[in-house]
């Protein structure tokens, strides 16, 4: 079957390999329909082994790299395995890409996505960049389960969209955000975006986005952003208190993963406000304590998904997530690094989330 396979940084080949073997007890096997490249692929191609294994093969799948990357997709089920109850031949299914061990302690608490031993699939065993994978339908010994059922009225182009919507929906969730309240992101790429839909679907009364790129902020205002701020030429903490009867928001979610985007995320929120960190930092930062002090502000951070998949599969049928304005790029597989991972690289702005179809 056509596979992509990482080979090492700017190394990722099309390639020829061996289809999975007939899916072991517990597993389907799927063939992808689309999977998404995530920020993760694209470090891993230009920037990689980040979290790729390449010296030791990884504890729960036994695999190092070469290996296929992508971690985004849903497919349709093609093989049952032995065992398994709840899943035919046929059915359009996403899977959460997690890999835990299901018997540490955070596994048994039902927090998979903090498993001393977390894996992706995609990273550490072969993702959805191949017209086949086998996936179990559970994993670990917990019931948080792995597949997901895509009802008919949800494509398989967003059931590639669940797993970075989950994590939008997740932050949401770690915020506590409450219908009605107000809210800042800080930052509107891929997982601002998806943040934003989440807030949205939350019942945010106002979304403000403070955005540097305008090809970013355009996308942000299709996701259901209220108001779009450039922080280059507002102060931004100024227009949100206008913004806000002079209080400021309630909620503020840093997307970026920087010192001054964090900094404008606690700088925007109110009194008793509650800032949730989704961005990813290479550094570490300081914030103001002060003020977090003297007017009880919260820092909270958050990691992946927990048990959203449902949820988000859920909004996505009833049209509270609307994924259509995110994807910007529907490309083959032979065009991933290409059409792919080079115009996310060289075409940031204009691109949210790309979708290959690995035909
Ligand atoms: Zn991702
Ligand atoms: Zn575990």
């Amino acid at each position: 079957m056509k596979a992509a396979v990482w080979h090492g940084q700017r190394d990722v080949r099309i390639e020829n390999i061996p289809e999975p073997p007939a899916p072991g007890e517990g597993e389907v096997k799927l063939q992808v329909g689309w999977c998404g490249i995530c920020g993760t692929d694209l470090h891993e191609y230009a920037a990689g082994p980040i979290f790729t294994q390449v010296n030791q093969p990884h504890p729960l799948s036994g695999r190092l790299a070469p290996l296929t990357p992508g971690h985004e997709f849903a497919g349709t089920v093609v093989e049952v395995g032995a065992g398994v109850t709840g899943f035919k031949v046929g059915d359009r299914v996403s899977p959460n890409p997690l890999l835990r061990c299901g018997t540490c302690a955070y596994c048994r608490q039902g927090l998979p996505h903090l498993c001393t031993q977390i894996g992706f699939m995609g990273c550490h065993s072969d993702g959805g960049f191949g017209e086949f994978v086998n996936v179990n339908v559970e994993r670990g010994s917990r019931p948080i389960p792995v597949l997901y059922k895509l009802p008919d009225n949800v494509s398989l182009e967003a059931g590639a969209m669940v797993e970075p919507l989950a994590v939008g929906v997740h932050a949401t969730k770690r915020g506590h955000l409450q219908d009605g309240e107000t809210v800042v992101v800080v930052g509107a790429g891929p997982i601002g975006i998806c943040t934003i839909q989440a807030a949205r679907a939350a019942g945010a009364s106002q979304i403000i986005v403070l955005e540097t790129a305008a090809g970013r902020r355009h996308f942000a205002e299709e996701s259901g952003a209220t108001t779009v701020i450039d922080p280059t030429s507002t102060d931004a903490a100024r227009a949100v208190q206008d913004l806000t009867n002079g209080l400021g928001v309630d909620c503020a979610f840093e997307c970026v993963g920087a010192e001054p985007t964090l900094r404008a995320a606690l700088s925007t929120l109110r009194k008793d406000g509650r800032a949730v960190v989704v961005g990813i930092f290479e550094h570490p930062a300081a914030a103001d304590y002060f003020d977090i002090v003297f007017f009880e502000k919260t820092i909270i951070g958050t990691f992946a998904y927990r048990d959203e998949f449902d949820l988000v599969i859920e909004m996505l049928a009833d049209g509270r997530l609307q994924p259509e304005p995110m994807v910007t790029g529907k490309i083959g597989l032979d065009d991933l690094v290409a059409g792919g991972f080079e115009e996310l690289l060289t075409n940031k702005e204009g691109n949210v989330k790309i979708l290959v179809a690995p035909e």
